[in-house]
């Protein structure tokens, strides 16, 4: 099949790249030349494991490529993707569709022979149905059903695990009215289907609240242990056993339920204000998901808190090492990252602050409000003379840090660990003052 995606991201990218290694003809679009310019070169605009590879090997094998020339290949395509940002409305916390829209535009006038056009951003209920208005306003000649359909088919890959996620989803949703529509879609999806990857087909509106109601679920689940981790440390109890305890009941999952510093990321904090803002105005608030938001607003200034608290109570003229900078492991993605809220508070008490990220500090040297941060080239130059160290994100690399080196390097070894990575006793036992989150011998 032949298939264009518009917006070459996160999204477009490794879903582009999916799709030829699935064998269709893909032709990846986006505005920004430079991309575009890079991806021709071979280099991909993101970190993602595997994604070179697969990009390389797609290529090579003619079945992908990029390019700025939106209008040919729509033209040229019996499926159009559409994958630009919607990120947060600036002031308003509504998804911001302007680029939904735009690209709506551009393709209704490239538009040549039956087209399914694919809502894959994240959007809200009702902007499938907009999508559609926009392509017969632009082509009054053009009628749904005949000259095109407009479907839902929302993203759920995460970052770091972007290709897997891809290629085995747990299942795919679809949004389609019409049998034609449905047909391409079947077709497009088969070889997943082939692999048992459920395909649920619903209404376009459906389509569009499940990706919402997912990922809101999922942060609330996020909120939820923090809240009783916060609670553990009060009553004297263990977060990690708390969070087995209930995984392992198959109504709840063992998934989500790891304490930390506040979800983050490009999708969580974008899309729950999203789901509030479109639920208030549909007069069904959702006051689960409001509590959500603002708890996590909270976590990650108690996270700076915590940080000021276990560095003696005042950092200013202090300096402190920050292992991890990315909102998760295996990305480079800094958007939303809880590190920016809570290096922001640090740095504004006075805290002289050494960082260092595996992928991410490209990204964040770019971040105005972490100027004054000092750029380190590993671990252990982040520790340098340091007088408390902060993870925030959990990199394999960190996972094992030498002991011996680190009170060596640190002017005086306290670590303060948000992603619970250490043994609270290995560490006492190593001398390393230890504050983690939810569990017992932790004093901060
Ligand atoms: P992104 O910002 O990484 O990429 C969007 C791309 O679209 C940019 O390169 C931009 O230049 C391009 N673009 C914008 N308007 C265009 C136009 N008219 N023509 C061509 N290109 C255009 O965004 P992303 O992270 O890939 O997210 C895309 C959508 O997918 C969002 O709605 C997001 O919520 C959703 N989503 C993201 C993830 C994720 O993990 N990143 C997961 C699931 C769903």
């Amino acid at each position: 099949m032949r298939v264009a995606m518009i917006g070459s991201g996160y999204v477009g990218l490794v879903s582009g790249a999916c799709f030829s290694e699935l064998g269709n003809d893909v032709v990846c679009v986006d505005l920004d030349a430079d991309k575009i310019a890079g991806l021709n070169r071979g280099e991909m605009p993101i970190y993602e494991p595997g994604l070179k590879r697969l990009a390389e090997g797609n290529v090579a094998a003619g079945r992908l490529t990029f390019t700025t020339d939106l209008k040919q290949a729509v033209g040229g395509a019996e499926v159009v993707f559409i994958a630009v940002g919607t990120p947060s409305r600036h002031g308003d916390g509504h998804a911001d569709l302007s680029y939904v829209y735009a690209a709506a535009k551009e393709i209704a006038a490239a538009l040549n022979g039956y087209t399914v056009v694919v809502d894959k951003s994240t959007v809200p209920v009702g902007t499938g149905d907009e999508v559609e208005r926009i392509i017969r306003e632009v082509r009054p000649d053009a009628k749904p059903g005949a000259e095109f359909d407009v479907v839902s088919n929302p993203e759920f890959l995460r970052e770091g695990s972007a290709i897997e996620d891809f290629m085995r989803p747990d299942r795919v949703v679809l949004g389609v009215s019409g049998e034609r529509a449905q047909e391409v879609m079947r077709a497009l999806y088969q070889p997943l289907y082939l692999i048992e990857t459920p395909l649920v087909f619903t209404s376009r509106r459906t389509a569009e609240l499940i990706k919402y109601a997912a990922n809101t679920f999922l942060a609330t689940k996020i909120s939820f242990i923090n809240e009783i981790a916060d609670l553990c440390e009060a009553l004297g109890a263990d977060v990690q056993d708390v969070a087995k305890g209930i995984g392992l009941d198959g109504r709840i999952g063992p998934k989500f339920l790891h304490a930390g510093p506040g979800y983050g990321g490009s999708c969580f904090p974008k899309d729950t204000l999203a789901l509030v803002k479109t639920a208030r105005e549909a007069g069904a608030p959702l006051k689960i998901i409001e509590t959500v938001v603002e708890l996590n607003t909270l976590r990650k200034h108690h996270m700076a808190e915590r940080v000021i608290s276990a560095t003696g109570g005042n950092v200013s003229g202090k300096t402190i090492g920050v292992l991890g900078l990315t909102f998760k492991p295996n990305t480079d993605d800094m958007r939303c990252s809880p590190s920016l809220d809570i290096l922001s508070v640090l740095i504004k008490a006075g805290a002289a602050l050494r960082a260092y990220d595996p992928e991410g500090m490209s990204e964040a040297r770019k971040i105005k409000a972490l100027d004054a941060i000092t750029w380190c080239d590993d671990a252990y130059g982040a520790l340098s003379g340091a007088d408390s160290v902060v993870i925030i994100t959990e990199w394999n690399e960190f996972r094992a840090l030498d002991m011996e080196r680190l009170k060596k390097v640190m002017k005086s070894p306290v670590m303060i660990d948000l992603r619970n990575i250490y043994n609270p006793d290995e560490m006492a036992a190593a001398g390393i003052a230890y504050y983690c989150l939810g569990r017992p011998g932790n004093d901060a």
